[in-house]
């Protein structure tokens, strides 16, 4: 029975994002001079690089604030197809590019392209909360590939081939993971390609994280490894996570033509176009900036090593050491608490912020998030460790 006739009937499946609440919960608490430690946050605690943030002064000094066309700038869009050949072997020709406010957008409006009312999007499990909540938006139906901690919470393609059905439209891929930190190998996707192309199965890529990779890793474009492939993949991707630009809103995708033709008439109807200011600074960032990103990813591996330093001797917690993005998805299962009366309770009684893991669909783990210093994260850990005791 429908709860509220008031609004539409497919809000009443849609929950509010629990990422955001839980960051902006915690920001709030510190403003307010409480001593919160936030191992929640789903953003890099650098500051956005300042070459980047003088191209948006000029940007707005020059009068550059207007629409500008639906799909993005010009040049940007010439700096991302660019960015594409050279980063990740993949030809998106500029009008194959439509960018958007924010990665998550791309997403959202790739899922409202491809999806119809139940037709089915499968995805691994953890997946990202914002996922299933999309589907939900476009009447679509998800269906979850459960993975576990012993396989890296790593999809394999006999789960695959297992979940398909006749109305699967789409399939998710996120490497590296948020929540789990997973990466995909080259040989890995492959398989999964091979059986997407067979079915004629599209691939959403969300390559967010795809610049915060461990031990030299190297993060594989799925689009890139054959043609058949290709032609069913939306490649997504932004600058939130490269540049420390959450704010600026602004991400991408690259998809086969009828797909980003059908996504620039959605998004000309929905926001018009992204801010002209935060593109002109995303053209600069892609331009370079020298070794931001680089020394990003040092400061995140450190970080990285030292939680799991610290996770190592909290008997009640197991985890493994993540090799993308910067969260570390931790079983709790031996605490006897669930995810949520884990979170609340920490937060409630030693002042720490975490992720419930139920968010990203297992209520046996929690998220923790590295993308703070290694004070605070230390002084986090710690009081988790004598909370548990
Ligand atoms: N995908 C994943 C997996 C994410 O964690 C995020 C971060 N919010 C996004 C997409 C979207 O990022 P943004 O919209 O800030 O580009
Ligand atoms: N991606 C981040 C997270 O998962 C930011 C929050 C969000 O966009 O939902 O925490």
């Amino acid at each position: 029975m429908r709860v509220n006739t008031r609004l539409a009937e497919r809000l009443e499946k849609v929950s509010a994002s629990v990422t955001l609440a839980i960051t902006s919960g915690a920001k709030k608490l510190k403003a307010e001079g409480v001593d919160v430690i936030s191992l929640a946050a789903g953003e890099p605690d650098f500051d956005t690089p300042d070459y980047i943030k003088q191209a948006a002064i000029e940007a707005i000094n020059n009068g550059f604030t207007k629409y500008t066309p639906t799909t993005g700038i010009p040049e940007l869009k010439k700096a991302i197809s660019e960015k594409f050949r050279r980063d990740n072997s993949l030809k998106y020709e500029p009008n194959q590019i439509v960018v958007s406010c924010g990665a998550k957008h791309s997403i959202y409006n790739a899922l409202q392209v491809l999806v119809d009312k139940d037709d089915e999007v499968l995805m691994p499990s953890p997946y990202w909360v914002s996922y299933p909540e999309m589907v939900n938006l476009c009447q679509g139906v998800s269906r979850f590939i459960k993975t576990n901690i012993e396989s890296g919470f790593k999809i394999e393609v006999s789960d695959l081939q297992r979940h398909i059905s006749s109305k699967t439209k789409v399939l998710i891929i996120n490497s590296p993971s948020n929540p789990t930190g997973s990466v995909y190998s080259g040989d890995e996707l492959r398989s999964i390609a091979e059986v997407c192309a067979k079915r004629k199965i599209f691939v959403i890529s969300d390559e967010i994280y795809e610049k915060l990779i461990y031990q030299g890793q190297k993060a594989t474009s799925i689009a890139s490894l054959k043609d058949d492939i290709y032609n069913l993949t939306i490649t997504v991707s932004g600058l939130s996570k490269s540049y420390a630009m959450t704010g600026w809103r602004i991400g991408y995708l690259g998809a086969p033509q009828d797909v980003s033709d059908a996504i620039s008439k959605l998004q000309s109807h929905s926001t018009s176009c992204p801010s002209s200011i935060s593109q002109k600074a995303a053209t600069a960032a892609l331009g370079g900036g020298g070794d931001f990103i680089e020394k990003m990813v040092v400061e995140f591996e450190k970080r990285r090593d030292f939680a799991a330093g610290k996770l190592d001797r909290i008997p009640k917690i197991s985890y493994t050491k993540p090799a993308g993005a910067f969260y570390i998805f931790c079983n709790i299962s031996k605490s006897g608490l669930d995810s949520v009366n884990f979170a609340t309770r920490l937060l409630e009684e030693a002042s720490v912020a975490v992720v419930p893991g139920v968010a990203f669909g297992d209520d046996n783990y929690i998220r923790i998030s590295f993308a703070t210093s290694i004070e605070e994260l230390g002084k986090g850990l710690d009081r988790m460790a004598s909370w548990l005791k």
